[in-house]
């Protein structure tokens, strides 16, 4: 595993997702007018029970860290689980050196629908556990569960390839779960004011470098992470709003749209080092992120996050169902008359 160098701006911008710097809020800007017309496309209806159980079914295998059992037993799991809904599943088995210098497994799995179509979206999750819940209050060295951070994103993805294995989408489709995303220096360990390689995002480090198509380049991307917890909050977020500005404007005006504002929030947050950050560096594929983050929280992001908490509690189907609709609806409105 390499590191790299990222643009000055973009370095300057870095709050590490993982590492618990606090992004920050910003002003609203709503747009005056939504950017497409929805309506006259009806894309397949999103269903969050599906969705949930598809959470629940990775939560039962235990926390899926890298090197254990339960990231062997998942991973063959989600293949198949993908091979079931499309015959064009590569899966990337190869190991990346964490920050310790160790080696671990890491497992992308890519699902491709309309193979043949060059107009490609990319629709993406990490489906790994961080081995530690190093944000909890006391049990910082314990495992987690990861419904949220890591299992959500899976879940709503998952239910998405259901789909569009009854209904195509009349463009090209690759859904990516990324493994190895969460496994950046325990708390204990991180040392602040020094500057560090990137630690995080490992699995997508390595496919935008070694993408499962040669050359492959989508022609937007969309990063779910942390999108099943209660009242989420989606900001826009600054990476996002650097490299595909007009992505994020599409996603945000066809959740409200939707009806789902209460969820999708006109306001910013800076930039977060997420799966999408090396999509957009490495790749070249213009990515956003949507993620679940709390301006009232010390941190940043929901509070659950990193904590024992994480759990199937505070999964809801309804936060499943707004961010599932919204992508169903934002890829169907690209087939070609819509
Ligand atoms: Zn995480």
């Amino acid at each position: 595993m390499t590191f790299h160098k990222l643009p000055l701006l973009f370095t300057i911008l870095l709050l590490a997702s993982c590492n618990g710097d606090k992004p920050k809020a910003t002003d609203t800007n709503p747009p005056a007018t939504p950017v497409k017309t929805i309506t006259s496309v009806t894309a397949p209806g999103f269903n969050a029970d599906s969705a949930y159980a598809f959470i629940a079914k990775q939560v039962s295998f235990g926390p899926r860290i890298p090197g254990t059992v339960a990231q062997t037993n998942c991973a063959n799991w989600l293949t198949a689980k993908l091979k079931s809904y499309t015959p064009h599943v590569i899966v990337q088995d190869v190991k990346v050196e964490i920050y310790n210098g160790k080696l671990v497994p890491c497992k992308n799995i890519i699902a491709s629908f309309n193979p043949e179509n060059s107009k490609r979206i990319l629709l993406c999750a990490h489906w790994d556990t961080r081995p530690w819940s190093d944000q909890d209050s006391l049990k910082k060295k314990s495992a987690f569960d990861g419904a949220d951070d890591g299992g959500s994103g899976v879940g709503v993805l998952l239910e998405i390839a259901r789909l569009l294995s009854t209904q195509q989408a009349g463009v090209g489709i690759d859904i990516a779960l990324f493994d190895v995303e969460d496994y950046g220096p325990p708390e204990w360990e991180a040392h602040s004011g020094e500057e560090q390689p990137i630690q995080y995002c490992l699995g997508t480090q390595h496919w935008a470098e070694n993408p499962h198509v040669e050359n492959y380049r989508a022609y937007f991307g969309i990063l779910l992470d942390m999108v099943g917890a209660k009242n989420a909050t989606f900001p826009q977020e600054g990476i996002s709003l650097q490299y595909a500005p007009s992505v994020v404007k599409n996603v945000w005006a066809t959740a409200h749209t939707l009806g789902y504002g209460n969820y999708f929030l006109y306001e910013k947050v800076g930039a977060i080092t997420d799966d999408h950050a090396f999509i957009n560096s490495l790749n070249g594929t213009p990515c956003i992120d949507i993620i679940n983050m709390d301006k009232t929280s010390p941190n940043g992001f929901a509070r659950h996050w990193h904590t024992q908490r994480d759990n199937m509690s505070v999964i809801d189907t309804n936060t499943l169902k707004a961010v599932g609709q919204t992508l169903l609806q934002v890829i169907f409105n690209e087939a070609p008359g819509a």
